[in-house]
């Protein structure tokens, strides 16, 4: 059975359509918008909630649609206020969701894969091989259940902006994050503005440029490294879409989009933390409108990485300011429960090794 968040608007008009062939244009419309707004604008979970619905249409739309969220299979609190849900989807694979609060708004973080193939070396996602793209009622429902769990709905709101920064690389689920952008931008549905939307990509070429034309998101590039030769060793994916092809990328979708992309870049000690790194990096930055999101790296177990010195950090700002761009400075939120950025990794790696040992 179709799950509600797997359909946009438009879709959700065709499937009733298909289900109440009774019902005239009118009406058919007028039915839509109720129970969509009763979806996203009231959080109603179930047909039965829909209040003032004839019982023959509740009833016809229980048997066709699936309104059911995921389930929470762990939760964890952080002593920053953050909060990491491990969720647990039809298939049993686990995501993972991370809410980050600030004393102004409330950002969370949603995955778009579960797992990634992209293996950048200072990740803990892409050392967990890819097992899925999450359907767009997947991604849909990490913000329902986060909504739930703030208790959003009747309350003021508590997530103000949405960023794909979780687990994966939407870029790579294009159609799926394509899907669930628009359900979130419908001002009837959740009704995020594309200011309050940001898509994280490591520089999936082809698929920014339809990015521009088809999503219209800002836009946060991860680049990591201010030259091919850093960015191969840390980034793989850097020798199939290297810096110059992302220059043009990124080119191109200012040109469509208009608003600055944020060029995100984590400081790694001795790796790309150089005042050279630095100039280089300044030297890309005025090739397209962006500003600088410096991250502070997040260890994890195993990496063989660490964090740039506060001092080196300071100096590597000051150069790339005296420049003309703009920084920040992105501390880690959540590292004591892993829910920072580049800190998520799930179960799903061993259920992953589990059925690929089942096939050999
Ligand atoms: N795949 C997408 C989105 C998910 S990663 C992308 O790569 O952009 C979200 C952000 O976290 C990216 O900028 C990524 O480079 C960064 N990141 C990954 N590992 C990190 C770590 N250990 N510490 C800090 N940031 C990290
Ligand atoms: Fe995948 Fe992004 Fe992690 Fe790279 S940084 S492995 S693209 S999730």
């Amino acid at each position: 059975m179709i799950n509600f968040a797997d359909l946009n608007y438009l879709d959700v008009k065709k499937k009733f359509s298909k289900i109440f062939i009774d019902l005239d244009r009118k009406k058919l419309s007028m039915r839509t918008n109720q129970i969509w707004k009763f979806y996203y604008q009231k959080g109603y979970f179930k047909p039965s909630l829909f209040s003032n619905l004839p019982s023959e249409i509740i009833k016809a739309i229980e048997n066709k649609i699936n309104f059911t969220r995921l389930k929470i299979k762990k939760k964890q609190l952080s002593k920053d206020g953050t909060i990491k849900w491990l969720l647990e989807l039809k298939d049993k694979n686990l995501v993972e969701t991370v809410y980050i609060p600030s004393e102004s708004h409330g950002t969370l973080c949603i995955s778009s894969q579960v797992g990634c193939t992209l293996n950048c070396k200072f990740c803990h996602t892409g050392t967990q091989p890819l097992v899925k793209n999450l359907s767009s009622n997947e991604i849909i429902n990490q913000i329902m259940v986060a909504k739930d769990e703030l208790n959003e709905w009747f309350e003021q709101k508590k997530i103000n902006n949405i960023v794909y920064m979780g687990m994966g690389e939407p870029l790579y689920n294009f159609e799926n994050v394509k899907k669930s952008v628009q359900i979130l931008k419908d001002t009837n549905g959740l009704n995020f503005s594309n200011k309050r939307i940001t898509i994280s990509t490591s520089g999936i070429s082809p698929n920014i440029k339809k990015a521009a034309n088809e999503i219209g998101t800002y836009l946060a590039l991860s680049l990591h490294a201010p030259n091919n030769n850093i960015r191969n060793s840390l980034m793989p994916i850097n020798k199939k879409f290297n810096i110059k092809n992302i220059i043009e990328d990124c080119n191109h979708y200012t040109k469509e989009n208009k608003n600055k992309i944020f060029i995100e870049y984590v400081l790694l000690k001795n790796i790309n933390d150089s005042a050279k790194c630095a100039k280089q990096l300044s030297n890309i930055m005025s090739k397209f409108p962006c500003k600088l999101n410096l991250i502070q790296f997040n260890p994890w177990p195993g990496v063989k990485y660490t964090p740039s010195t506060y001092e080196q950090t300071l100096k590597f700002i000051e150069i790339v300011q005296k420049n003309g761009h703009i920084v920040t400075l992105r501390k880690s939120r959540g590292d004591d429960i892993l829910g920072a950025c580049g800190q998520l990794k799930t179960a799903s790696e061993r259920a992953k090794r589990f059925s690929s040992f089942l096939k050999n």
